[in-house]
């Protein structure tokens, strides 16, 4: 399942046009993407510091 919108990961908005702004990349699993809306995009840093906040036990694996 794929749906055409997304929620921002900065203003926490729905947004019908989601920009891809980072992959995390998990052990074992697919992973999964981070997406923004295309305001908050431009914000994001390479690597966006939000990762954290979206799964804060990721690192403990
Ligand atoms: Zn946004």
């Amino acid at each position: 399942m794929n749906p055409p919108v997304r929620m921002c990961v900065r203003c926490c908005l729905i947004t019908p046009d989601p920009v891809l702004v980072s992959e995390v990349h998990q052990g074992s699993g697919p992973g999964f993407n981070v997406y923004a809306c295309p305001e908050c995009a431009p914000h994001f840093p390479p690597v966006p510091d939000v990762l954290h906040l979206l799964a804060p036990g990721w690192r403990e694996r």
